[in-house]
């Protein structure tokens, strides 16, 4: 048995002694104030000693706060807040445009905001404005000149951008900064894409019988970045406001939509006729803090998938639409890259979501053909092919979990940017299930994260990282020809990053490939359907109010997040607030030097 130890018995001369607490006030002061005196302690070091004293005596929780005061001082002024707010809980009213962006967040109808709204005026708490009030807010989200008809919307660019540009400057965020100059620049990346498998409505077409609504073709354009405008294109310190989630479809601002398919003239008339409104914007003028303030627009038409690149450089998709290199050519990858290019077409970017998706493929049907060691499926070869085909594609399901090349009706396949995404992440696995060099996924996941990062990219060492690996790839899998998507970003990549004028992950056509399924929801859930102009009015007003920046930006304080890279990944990057100035202009007189016989000059 555990022996008990005995009480002191020895007793305590004179005065008790009485616990600090149950002390009056006064008698508190006096002996904390001569303990003080007689101590050499430093106020961090009796906090120290103070949250000792508790974790001994076993009060946990007090411990926990004492840990926070200390670990985080800057926290406090926050523990103040919440102890006063916890203090004084009287309901807080929404603003008609908080409202708004409360019912556009969680996708409400009229009929069930009206009913939250009366169900909260029920119980005491009328807190929701009235739907007039939001009415009012809506039409403050609509630029001038809409023009609505029954096969689609059109906005012209130059009221859209002006707009936009009004929008912006009422963010909250924006009356903090100091603007130094009176002429800014917008950046803007746009794009466009199209969307089969819309819902077919049973109203004949007044304007065109022959017109089908099953098939949309979609513009839109999401602001990127305003700054001051400088000479000196990568002096950043003058950034006004920057889009802080350039792949979300928060900003993704529809500029016009038709109910036509994407066919190479069709994309190519439909281009050509924003070009030309591009090509005569003008500036805008902004009142602001009672100063005008003209900005300028600077578009990027990255926005873009191959297809569409494809359409409008005429090139086939076999080929590349850089060089013009053809499938036979591509794995003679010394000769390919003295292959004179074609800089204009630098202005297209690398389309980094379907860049996972192509390197995913590519994967794949190297891995389909690993038995038979040849690019064409010969007809002898046929069932050899299917069989493994149909191995890898069970073995991914039961393994990773992933659908891998099953065809969707209307859809395309299965292989979207979130299975890519998986494939090189778990790299070994992916390694295991396709049988290909677990290196070269390794290596391609580097790649595809860095230019999806959105950090500055360090051009020398990204392009030595490419060539490196694509010739890895030709010394493994010699006998299947390197596929032009993957070519361009292995061999190009570099010199598109190196064109672009914002980092290449903010340019990316994720934004407009995610409204697409906006699109049909919209379309079927917050539209009219008495007649199709209300469904195209109702259509065009929510896609406006969702990507409206002023009401995206309430209450919302999302940060994207820059992700993490692998140990390959950081050495491919440049990190802002990083000490390595030095290494930066020794980076960039390299830089001048391997490319001054590039022509980058270009507007
Ligand atoms: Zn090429």
């Amino acid at each position: 048995m555990p022996s008990i130890k005995k009480k002191s018995t020895k007793t305590i001369q004179g005065r008790p002694l009485v616990d600090l607490t149950e002390c009056s006030e006064r008698t508190m002061r006096r002996k904390i104030n001569s303990a003080l005196t007689m101590t050499s302690m430093t106020s961090p070091e009796i906090l120290c000693a103070a949250k000792k004293k508790l974790f001994v005596s076993g009060k946990r929780n007090e411990t926990a706060l004492f840990n926070k005061l200390l670990l985080s001082p800057n926290s406090v002024p926050q523990m103040k807040m919440a102890i006063k707010d916890s203090c004084n809980k009287e309901p807080i009213s929404y603003t008609a445009d908080e409202a708004l962006a409360f019912i556009v967040d969680n996708q409400l109808t009229k009929q069930q905001y009206m009913n939250i709204r009366l169900g909260a005026k029920k119980r005491n708490c009328d807190i929701y404005p009235s739907y007039e009030k939001i009415f009012s807010a809506k039409q403050k989200c609509y630029p001038d000149n809409v023009k609505i008809s029954e096969s689609g919307c059109i906005i012209p660019l130059q009221n859209l951008l002006d707009h936009t540009t009004k929008r912006i400057f009422q963010i909250p965020a924006i009356n903090e900064v100091k603007i130094g100059k009176k002429l800014l620049e917008m950046f803007y990346k746009w794009g466009c894409d199209g969307s089969s498998g819309q819902a077919q409505y049973k109203q004949k077409f007044n304007d065109n019988p022959c017109t089908t609504d099953q098939t949309m073709f979609m513009f839109s354009l999401v602001p990127l970045e305003l700054r001051c405008c400088s000479d000196d294109s990568n002096d950043s310190s003058d950034v006004i406001w920057k889009n802080s989630m350039p792949s979300s479809t928060r900003f993704c601002r529809p500029i016009k939509y038709k109910f036509m398919k994407e066919t190479i003239e069709s994309t190519k008339e439909e281009v050509k006729e924003i070009e030309k409104q591009i090509s005569k914007l003008n500036t805008t003028y902004v009142l602001f803090n009672d100063e005008y303030f003209e900005v300028k627009h600077t578009l990027i038409f990255s926005m873009v998938d191959g297809k569409v690149c494809n359409s409008l450089t005429g090139i086939s998709s076999q080929k590349c639409f850089i060089c013009g290199c053809k499938p036979t050519e591509m794995n003679d990858i010394e000769a390919v890259k003295y292959r004179p290019c074609i800089t204009e077409n630098y202005k297209y970017g690398l389309s980094t979501l379907h860049a996972w998706i192509r390197f995913f493929e590519y994967f794949i049907h190297l891995s389909y053909r690993l038995e038979i060691k040849t690019w064409q499926v010969k007809a002898v070869n046929k069932g050899l092919y299917s069989v493994r085909k149909q191995h890898i594609q069970n073995k991914f399901r039961s393994e990773m979990g992933l659908l891998v090349d099953i065809v969707l009706q209307g859809h395309g396949t299965t292989n979207d940017g979130n299975t890519a995404r998986k494939f090189f992440k778990n790299a070994e696995l992916s390694s295991s299930c396709t049988g290909i060099d677990i290196n070269l996924i390794k290596r391609c996941g580097t790649i595809l994260s860095v230019i999806a990062s959105g950090y500055t990219i360090n051009i020398k060492a990204f392009e030595e990282y490419c060539f490196l690996t694509a010739k890895l790839f030709v010394s493994l899998y010699p006998w299947y020809y390197m596929p032009a998507s993957v070519h361009k970003i292995l061999l190009h990549g570099a010199h598109i990053i190196q064109y672009a004028p914002l980092p290449i992950g903010n340019l990316s056509e994720e934004a407009q490939e995610s409204r697409n399924k906006d699109y049909k929801m919209y379309r079927e859930h917050h539209t009219r359907k008495n007649s199709r102009l209300n469904t195209n009015e109702d259509l065009i007003h929510i896609l406006l109010i969702s990507s409206d920046p002023y009401i995206s930006c309430i209450d919302r304080n999302k940060q994207m997040h820059l992700k993490e890279l692998s140990e390959d990944g950081k050495m491919l990057v440049i990190f802002p607030h990083n000490d390595n100035n030095y290494k930066e202009d020794e980076l960039n007189s390299q830089l001048n030097d391997s490319f001054s016989d590039m022509n980058l000059s270009m507007a």
